[in-house]
Order: C-alpha cells, then sequence, then structure tokens
C-alpha cells in the first residue's frame, strides 16, 4: 500500500509538466531551399520495398522528383547543392507527438530568470538537440501563440505544430499552480456549465465552453486539443475529472473544426473514459490498471480495454520513458552520460549537478521515506513499468495505431532531456516487443496522419515538405539507424549532423 502511494507521489510530478510548461505555432517556412541527394536508396512508410540507386530533387524546401538514377535526365542544375547517397537510406524525418517546449527541462521560471546565461545557452541548442536525434516535427501538447513564438526565434528549429491544452478548471493539471494564476496560465480551461462550482472573478463561463474553447484555439493556429481526465495522485485523489457529455461535445466542437482530440490518460478508468468519448488519441501508456496483478500480467479487464483501442484504432502514445526518466533522477551516472553532452551545453549539465539543479530530484526525494529513495521509488515503479511495457507489446501485437510521442519533459526534470529522450523511448519500445517497422512507421506517416499533417510530411514523397534524414542502415531492420544520422534535411537544408550537436 505504501509502495503504491510511494509510487503514486512521484507521478504526481509527471502531472507537473503540463503546466510549469503549460505557457507551444505554425512550422517555420521553408526558405527557398534547393537540393539534390543522389544515388541513394529511398525506404519511405507508404511503400513496402525499397527504392534504390535514386535522384531525389528538392525545390524551394519540397520534393519535386523521386527517380530511378539510371533515368534520371533532368540537366545538371548548376549552383545546387548536392549530397552524395551511395551506401545510405534517405528517409522522411522523425515526429515526435508530444513535446513541451515552453520551460527548460529541469529550470523553474524564476531559476532561468536568475542564470540568464545558462538559459540563453540551453534555448538555443533544445531546438538542434530535437534535430540532432533526427526528428524535423514536434507537436507541443500544451501551449499557446505567445509560446510558439518564442520557441521559433531560433534556427534551426524543428518545424512545430500545438494543441490548446483543455483542462477542466481546476483539474489536472491546473490544481499545481496557485490561484489565480492558474487561470491566466490556461486560457483554453473549461467550464462546465451548472457546476453549482462558483467562479473566479473575471472567469467568464460562456468564453470557456467547450465550443469557445475550440473556436479559440482554432484562430490561434492550433492543430489538435488536448484534454485531461486525472482523479490525482501522491495523495490526491479527488481533483475534479470532466463529464462524458462534456468530453463530447468538446470532440465533437474539435471535429466540426478538423481538429483531433487527446486524452491524457494513464489508468484503465481513464482509457475507458477515452474510449467511451470518442477521443482521437490516448496521451499515455496504460499503467494504472489492474494493481493486484502480477508484474508484467494482462489481466482479462485490462485486455478487453486493449483490444477496444485496437478494435477503434484509436492512435496511442505510450511514453514508456516517463516512468525510466523518474528513476533516471536517482541514477548517479545519468549527468556523466556521454550522450547528455551532445544534445545539452556543459554549463547546463554540471548546473544540474549542484544543489540548486537537483530541486525537483529532492521534491520528489522528500516525498519517499527510508534511506535510499532512488531504491524505493525503483522498487515502486516496477509494476507500473512492467504493465506499460506488456499493454504496449500487445497493442504492438495486435495491430493498434501506435503513435510515437514521448512526453518530452513530463515533469520539470533533467531526467527527459531533448532529442535523447526519444532515442531513450525507442529503446523502451524494442524491449517492449515494439518491431523497427513499426516504430519507424509511428513517427512518420502514423503520426502525420493522426495529426492531419499527412499532405505536408511523414513520406519521401513528391510534394511533401523536404524533412528527410541520410542514414547509414534501414531503420525498418535496426533501430541504429537513428544512432546513425549522417545529415538531418529540415525543409530542404542540409545540416550535417555533427554540427547539431551540443560542446562541439
Ligand atoms: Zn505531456
Amino acid at each position: 500500500m505504501r509502495r503504491e502511494q510511494q509510487l503514486r507521489c512521484r507521478l504526481r510530478y509527471a502531472a507537473l509538466s503540463g503546466l510549469l510548461i503549460a505557457t507551444a505555432l505554425q512550422p517555420e517556412r521553408a526558405v527557398g531551399q534547393d537540393l539534390r541527394i543522389e544515388h541513394v536508396t529511398v525506404v519511405s512508410p507508404e511503400r513496402r520495398g525499397e527504392l534504390p540507386d535514386t535522384n531525389v530533387t528538392v525545390r524551394e524546401g519540397r520534393v519535386v522528383a523521386v527517380v530511378a538514377a539510371a533515368k534520371d535526365a533532368s540537366a545538371q542544375q548548376v549552383g545546387v547543392p548536392k549530397l552524395e547517397g551511395r551506401g545510405l537510406y534517405l528517409v522522411p524525418g522523425l515526429i515526435d507527438s508530444h513535446v513541451h517546449l515552453s520551460a527548460i527541462p529541469g529550470m523553474t521560471g524564476e531559476q532561468e530568470r536568475a542564470h540568464p546565461d545558462l538559459a540563453q545557452a540551453a534555448r538555443d541548442q533544445i531546438p538542434r538537440s530535437y534535430l540532432y536525434f533526427g526528428f524535423t516535427t514536434l507537436i507541443d501538447l500544451i501551449s499557446t501563440p505567445e509560446e510558439m513564438a518564442r520557441w521559433k526565434s531560433r534556427h534551426p528549429v524543428p518545424d512545430t505544430y500545438f494543441c490548446g491544452g483543455a483542462p477542466l478548471i481546476d483539474g489536472y493539471p491546473m490544481n499545481y499552480s496557485p490561484k489565480p494564476q492558474r487561470y491566466a496560465g490556461m486560457p483554453y480551461m473549461i467550464v462546465e456549465p451548472q457546476s453549482g462550482v462558483p467562479l473566479p472573478p473575471g472567469v467568464d463561463a460562456a468564453a470557456h465552453s467547450p465550443q469557445t474553447v475550440v473556436a479559440r484555439m482554432k484562430s490561434d493556429g492550433a492543430i489538435c486539443v488536448k484534454t485531461f481526465f486525472e482523479r490525482g495522485f501522491g495523495g490526491v485523489h479527488d481533483l475534479p475529472v470532466p463529464k462524458p457529455e462534456t468530453i463530447r461535445s468538446l470532440v465533437q466542437a474539435a471535429h466540426a473544426a478538423g481538429l483531433p482530440v487527446l486524452l491524457h490518460a494513464n489508468s484503465a478508468e481513464a482509457q475507458t473514459f477515452g474510449l467511451d468519448t470518442g477521443v482521437d488519441i490516448l496521451a499515455h501508456g496504460l499503467w494504472n490498471a489492474d494493481e493486484t496483478a502480477a508484474p508484467g500480467e494482462l489481466t482479462p479487464a485490462v485486455r478487453s480495454i486493449l483490444d477496444r483501442i485496437v478494435t477503434a484504432q484509436v492512435g496511442w502514445q505510450p511514453t514508456l520513458q516517463v516512468l525510466h526518466g523518474l528513476e533516471d533522477l536517482f541514477n548517479p551516472g545519468f549527468l556523466s552520460d556521454p550522450l547528455l553532452a551532445r544534445v545539452l551545453p556543459r554549463s547546463l549539465i554540471d548546473w544540474y549537478g549542484t544543489s540548486e539543479g537537483h530541486w525537483f530530484r529532492d521534491v520528489v526525494a522528500a516525498d519517499i521515506p527510508g534511506p535510499d529513495p532512488g531504491a524505493s521509488l525503483r522498487r515502486g515503479l516496477s509494476a507500473e513499468i512492467g504493465r506499460a511495457a506488456a499493454a504496449t507489446g500487445y497493442l504492438a501485437q495486435h495491430g493498434a495505431r501506435l503513435l510515437f510521442g514521448t512526453d518530452t519533459p513530463s515533469a520539470p526534470t533533467y531526467a527527459n532531456p531533448p532529442g535523447l529522450n526519444a532515442w531513450l523511448e525507442i529503446h523502451r519500445l524494442i524491449d517492449a516487443g515494439v518491431t523497427p517497422a513499426q516504430i519507424f512507421e509511428a513517427a512518420t506517416l502514423r503520426n502525420a496522419h493522426a495529426f492531419k499533417l499527412d499532405h505536408e510530411i511523414g513520406t519521401v514523397e513528391v510534394g511533401k515538405r523536404a524533412d528527410l534524414l541520410l542514414v547509414r542502415a534501414d531503420p525498418r531492420q535496426t533501430v541504429q539507424a537513428y544512432a546513425e544520422i549522417v545529415t538531418v534535411i529540415l525543409g530542404g537544408r542540409a545540416l550535417d549532423r555533427d554540427s547539431l550537436a551540443a560542446n562541439r
């Protein structure tokens, strides 16, 4: 029991991400980039086979020709940059459909103001770190046009889109922010009619109906709606949750506006609620379910939820690394991992090592009794990790619509670093039984389709934006391909992978 409570304490902080980070745009337009990639093997998720020895031409940031090199009669254009593709694979750029970009991982706003040099170095590097690991498109699930404009002021920056976050007023994750600031921080919160709860001053119920909230998001440029079903954890179990009819109205308004709806849901009750209300995507794995089951056991009750997910073809983001990232807060070797130095400035890594930089780990540790909070946490999380992996493996085996999303960062933690967290998530998926080909599809065409971006990205095809990767291995065969990226192509602009690393 106590273990379960400890567990929930940890997970409470995963909630914070929504808020501290809650404060996401339209993709940066290609600036007329031309490029030719010659004699490359094209691997794209809409094709069964590969296209060997192919020339790909990019004009003004878009793919204009994909032609067998032997049949390529196009005149050699003078001055167009060329990439030699012999021995390499050309694949679509990856899409992470669950990130939070407004805060620097592990830093509060106050700390950022106290350390402006650290913060600037971090903010300059973070977009490059996503690109370094092949992510040319990001979707921030809780953002605003202002936050997105700030994020997009860096160059280069992945193409980035955002959802509006629509929590129920005072529900998760708004509850973690003090009143009255929480109301200003969540412009798309929902107020249910006749709830009987008095409204805070300045909040007009009519401006927070599902219909008005969706209309405002849409005009602000959001491409999706994120809502929440979470009763709380860590001693909190009574947060208000939306009524089914509220979320049905939200889904109806969103669909009329052409926006998919995501639901934060990681319990059996929440995922069932999502299935019952017709949301499009469940934004977490299923780790809070059947707590009496043996580790990794899928009980009939859980199986029946998973079968519904398969049948309804609801999008499903496993986000397995969320749980492992909590453990990594207590991993003494984490900050000295050489991969971390590829994605974050040395100055920031050093700061994480200070007592001030450890603040979030200390908050988590304070809630865990006993002499070794890290060990207690690992014991507490093992059942949830086992359940999350087993559910993911089952869905992968049964043809569910898996979508690649990391929830980076899932809390104000340094242990979900930009880009690297996705590389770690890929390994968690492999360990859970997802195949490299499924991961490739989930991170490209499936994500593009789920967010209605498939006319723009997700495949190597004529007419699409030239967001591409040149890699040394076939990603359908091995995820090692993502460790062996040679060149990241963003809107036709070729970026040498090493040039994107931190601490070069
Ligand atoms: Zn999230």
